[in-house]
């Protein structure tokens, strides 16, 4: 028998650990948000200090003139180089097992579970465009961020406005960037992953070498049963039991969920390019470790700046 009571695999100490890692960064980056906004003379720095998309808007000023444009510090570089590094290693953990705003995406996604709403997926007409327009996203922010030497994406930003939820600026200056957010988060709760899929530009730039990740999604068709399960839990509509070999999309997140939920323990593993696999709980250790490790030590070394002082 195959199906949920039947399951080998599902290991809870993978789903535990993902959703405490997911959870805290989530946590964390709102009380950094909410200190910024409600306690300025401790001197928090913004959420754009703290995003890894920052680093991508203030490289050219960095490598050109040696300074962060407006509200960047070390923050966004110290995480992109974090989320840069995985990619080679894992593919985009970053987003599957650490961004908080995909996290809030996927607290909407269980919602839809407990309300016993049905998952939606797009028509392939629409979703395929669709997912191109975070790449146009990632282009023309880029390059207008390097022309003018600002965060011209602020006022579209979700993240920005989430950090704002208490400010009066909230349906003015990040109108249109509250808006993104509501869309993004309704569109969660139907489809998943929705502003992931459709719009972000740091999902985009990871996707732009994921392929190359060293440890990859691999599937062998001869173990596999067709069950589905892989298919049914991706939150990035991957059809899993379809792929031949190894999951080669640069859409994939790297979150682990399809090889936890397959029956059969050697249909579906994150395999390394010659040999070794890294099982979904691994993955969440290897984020963990990277991520929280570049955070620990460029803070002691006084280079993080959480604090503008
Ligand atoms: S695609 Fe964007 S919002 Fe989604 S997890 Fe990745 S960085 Fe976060
Ligand atoms: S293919 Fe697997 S690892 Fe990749 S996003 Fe889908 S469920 Fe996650």
């Amino acid at each position: 028998m195959i199906g949920r009571t039947s399951r080998s695999r599902g290991d809870r100490r993978f789903r535990f650990a993902r959703w405490t890692l997911l959870l805290a960064v989530l946590a964390v980056s709102t009380v950094i948000g909410l200190l910024h906004q409600k306690a300025r003379h401790l001197g928090v720095v913004g959420v754009d200090a703290l995003c890894p998309f920052g680093g991508i808007e203030s490289l050219w000023a960095l490598l050109t003139a040696g300074v962060f444009i407006k509200r960047i510090a070390w923050g966004s570089v110290v995480l992109l180089a974090g989320a840069v590094a995985l990619n080679l290693v894992a593919g985009r953990v970053f987003c599957g097992q650490f961004c908080p705003l995909g996290t809030l995406q996927e607290l909407f996604g269980v919602l839809r579970g407990r309300f016993g709403v049905t998952r939606r997926e797009s028509p392939r007409i629409v979703d395929v465009p669709a997912r191109m327009l975070k790449f146009g996203v990632f282009g023309v922010f880029t390059w207008l961020a390097w022309l003018f030497g600002t965060l011209v994406i602020r006022p579209y930003d979700p993240w920005v406005a989430y950090h704002h939820l208490t400010s009066p600026e909230l349906l003015t200056e990040f109108g249109i960037g509250t808006a993104v957010l509501g869309v993004s988060l309704a569109g969660s709760f139907l489809y998943d992953r929705f502003f992931c899929k459709y719009l972000c530009p740091m999902g985009a730039f990871l996707a732009l070498f994921s392929r190359v990740s060293w440890f990859r999604v691999t599937r062998v068709a001869p173990a596999c049963v067709d069950c589905g399960a892989c298919d049914g839990v991706c939150p990035v509509n991957i059809e899993v039991s379809k792929v031949r070999t190894v999951v080669d999309d640069s859409e994939c997140i790297a979150c682990g969920l399809c090889v936890d939920a397959c029956p059969k323990s050697e249909a579906l593993e994150v395999r390394g390019r010659r040999g070794g696999h890294l099982t979904p709980l691994a993955l969440v250790g290897v984020t963990a470790l990277a991520m929280l490790g570049i955070v620990a030590v460029t803070t002691l070394l006084g280079l993080m700046g959480f604090t503008t002082r």
